[in-house]
């Protein structure tokens, strides 16, 4: 059966690598004739892009599918679940009383359309594994937003940090040919593209397939494409991390001064035992050869708190070293054990009211750096790139600043897809605000 006037809806969990693979699957169905659809209720196909990196996310995948259950019951609807829980629990999936009609991991994306087109006729799961690198289709992507653009130049991962399920659910590391890369990224440049994200579970262990060429000698070539103005990337291994690196960071007048280096613990102890590869000490050495190279370099990072047998001095010396670094951003979550992974072989020693009560403590330390970094740019003017209206109020733009800091701002014109200088009147702990002054 045709594809053809159908309409999908896709709702997506996760990370960028996840929203830029939902990209890709939307352009897919596009362009056998269907069409998106802004809800499930309006929809004939829903596709849930599932994450499995947290057991939060996957209740709320859960929820997501008890809901569209119940919209299944009034109406013909195709559910397909793709992404890392649908990798991971394909048989459940599968074989419990479930409404999903499809199942496709993270590999295998661009049998989704013939899946749907022969689902009618016969109900096919597809979850096997490839080692090389598959490309989609360039025509086959339907952008989110039409001035940042992500590329996605690496999928899996090697690192096996021992609470992670990520190399589990999305294999090992496979590298996107840099050729490939580099027209994607002239073909934003093209279409008006501002920015563009480079992604992947851990992008400095990039090599090109075929020539060997690292990250920072990707980042030299896409750092040559006229008209792309700001190029970030994520997610980076502080192991990976290398001094060419950071030069190559330096030497760019593209390359934004924000870097995402997740931290996940300030404890060496608990950092051994996570299996990252990197002591407290390394840590701070490579932060303070960042800063040192780079005035003002705004980062961000990740902290797990209650990792199995987490002492009250390990959870402190994370607190210290947010307090020696004082990010701009953090993304910090209670440990909760995953499935395969050896840390879930462990006894979950720290109690869940210690892990709350810690989670709670690194969370409020960190608002106030946020609080006291976000007052210093009161009265300054940044360089804003406007990415559309603020979803509260739509009488206010919305953008981000070099650093990745939300920045809502009034302006007399219509500015959206544009970089605007805006003079920064107030702030609060997570976003700034103000005028822009053109
Ligand atoms: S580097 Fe570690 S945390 Fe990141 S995806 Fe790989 S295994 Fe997971």
């Amino acid at each position: 059966m045709s594809l053809k006037g159908k309409k999908f809806h896709i709702h997506t969990f996760g990370c960028q690598m996840n929203e830029n693979d939902s990209e890709h699957v939307a352009g897919m169905l596009s362009s056998r004739g269907a069409h998106s659809s802004p809800s499930p209720e309006l929809s004939d196909i829903v596709i849930i892009n599932t994450c499995a990196v947290r057991e939060k996310s996957e209740e709320k995948f859960f929820s997501l599918l008890g809901r569209l259950e119940s919209i299944k019951k009034k109406k013909n609807l195709v559910i397909g679940a793709i992404g890392c829980i649908a990798q991971l629990y394909k048989s459940q999936l599968r074989d419990k009383k479930s409404s999903i009609d499809f199942i496709v991991g993270p590999n295998n994306y661009d049998k989704i359309p013939d899946i749907i087109t022969h689902y009618w006729e016969e109900k096919i799961t597809c979850t096997q594994w490839n080692r090389g690198w598959k490309e989609f289709s360039p025509s086959d992507i339907q952008r989110k937003n039409p001035t940042s653009g992500y590329v996605t130049i690496m999928r899996g991962c090697n690192n096996f940090c021992s609470y992670c399920i990520v190399p589990f659910t999305r294999g090992r590391e496979r590298y996107r040919p840099m050729d490939y890369i580099i027209q994607e990224v002239h073909k934003l440049a093209d279409q008006g593209y501002k920015e563009i994200q480079l992604l992947g579970q851990n992008v400095n262990s990039y090599r090109d397939p075929s020539t060997g060429r690292d990250f920072a000698s990707l980042l030299e070539e896409v750092d040559r494409i006229p008209n792309i103005e700001w190029i970030r990337f994520l997610t980076s291994h502080p192991k990976n991390f290398t001094p060419r690196l950071a030069h190559t960071m330096k030497k760019s007048r593209k390359i934004c001064r924000q870097l995402h280096l997740p931290l996940q613990s300030g404890s060496t102890s608990v950092l051994k035992r996570m299996n990252r590869k990197y002591s407290r000490e390394n840590y701070l050495k490579l932060v303070g050869i960042l800063k040192d190279l780079m005035k003002g370099i705004s980062l961000s990072t990740d902290i797990i708190v209650g990792y199995p047998g987490e002492t009250e001095d390990e959870f402190q010396q994370t607190l210290s070293l947010l307090n020696t670094v004082k990010y701009t951003n953090i993304f910090s979550f209670r440990y909760s054990p995953r499935p395969l992974t050896p840390a879930s072989k462990l006894p979950d020693s720290v109690p869940f009211e210690t892990k709350k009560k810690r989670l709670i403590k690194l969370q409020n330390e960190q608002k106030k750096i946020q609080i006291e970094k976000n007052k210093s740019f009161i009265g300054k003017t940044l360089k804003v790139l406007c990415l559309g209206r603020s979803k509260k109020d739509s009488s206010i733009y919305s953008g981000r600043n070099e650093g990745y800091q939300v920045v809502n701002f009034q302006s007399s014109s219509d500015v959206v897809g544009q970089f605007v200088p805006v003079k920064i009147t107030q702030c609060g702990p997570y976003s700034l605000f103000g005028e822009s002054v053109d």
